[in-house]
């Protein structure tokens, strides 16, 4: 969960720093347009566009079955079902749902998409355990604030490192840890023809917390925080994905394409360091804020 800048704070915000920075909070698209429509679409290859306009959801295509990514809102699980459906595919063909991390706006959707495909869901360690808590994990610095959802279960660990095949797609887990313990970023290559492209589905790195939480009083916690930022600039990755798309100016990309078929727009190998830059930037004034007396 990203909760909304107060609007002084958010335009303060807008007129000090780039928007990357607002962005990284989740500040632009607002919540009540998490689950607006949006028609889905081919993003490159095999790798497909199927969640609302504010929240990712992306589908890829192995030819042995299809692999979901995130679920979202309890409420997108239905619009992201349809988005499947219309792209010509089956929702019983989904083999495998991963998840980028346990909040409710990318892990609410999924029991029912569970149910509706039978899917295997699959986490990080500590993922499949904030997972099966339905985001109530005590060790989340949003724990208290985050809405809770329906608890998962028969969750599948993957480790940090690990690669899953599934019909012709390798996809590798990385463990992120920072938004929340069980933060994963996720890499494939999807290929058009001869032209193959790295994608990274990079975890939200937004020093986020409920109220009280403060950074500083868990240095373990900022330590693994750093790795995963880390880990993140390190991605192999020509076009970077992330769970709330404006944090990567997703649809600011798009609307760059000369055409639904041009990829360029897309393509930035700075992308992953970039993103991952930011996010220690922010997560040192957000230490420093604390320092001083703020939080
Ligand atoms: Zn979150």
């Amino acid at each position: 969960m990203h909760p909304r800048l107060p609007v002084v704070a958010a335009l303060a915000l807008a007129l000090v720093l780039p928007v990357a920075h607002a962005a990284q909070a989740g500040g632009d698209i607002p919540h009540d347009q998490w689950n607006a429509p949006q028609k889905p679409f081919r993003i490159y290859g095999d790798t497909w566009y199927v969640g609302p306009y504010g929240l990712t959801s992306l589908l890829v295509d192995t030819g042995q079955g299809l692999v979901l990514f995130d679920g979202d809102l309890p409420e997108s699980a239905p619009v992201i079902e349809a988005h499947i459906r219309s792209l010509g595919f089956r929702v019983r063909d989904v083999k495998w749902i991963l998840n980028s991390h346990a909040h409710s706006d990318h892990a609410g959707g999924i029991v029912a998409l569970q149910a509706a495909s039978g899917a295997q869901v699959l986490a990080s360690a500590a993922g499949k355990h904030e997972l099966e808590l339905g985001g109530a994990d005590r060790s989340d610095p949003q724990y208290g604030s985050a809405p809770r959802y329906t608890p998962l279960k028969d969750v599948r660990v993957v480790r940090d490192g690990e690669t899953l095949q599934l019909g012709h797609v390798a996809i590798t887990a990385h463990d992120t840890p920072g938004h929340t313990a069980g933060s994963t970023s996720w890499t494939w290559t999807s290929c058009e023809g001869r032209r193959c492209l790295r994608i990274a589905y990079a975890d939200s790195l937004s020093a986020i917390s409920a109220p009280g939480y403060r950074f500083t009083d868990h240095p373990a916690y900022v330590a693994d925080f750093r790795r995963g930022i880390a880990a993140v600039a390190a991605l192999p990755c020509d076009i970077l994905l992330t769970p709330h798309p404006d944090a990567s100016d997703f649809w600011d990309r798009i609307a760059r394409r000369k055409s639904p078929t041009d990829v360029d727009a897309l393509v930035d190998r700075q992308a992953c360091r970039d993103y991952a830059a930011e996010a220690g930037k922010n997560l040192d004034a957000r230490l420093a804020e604390e320092r001083s007396g703020g939080h």
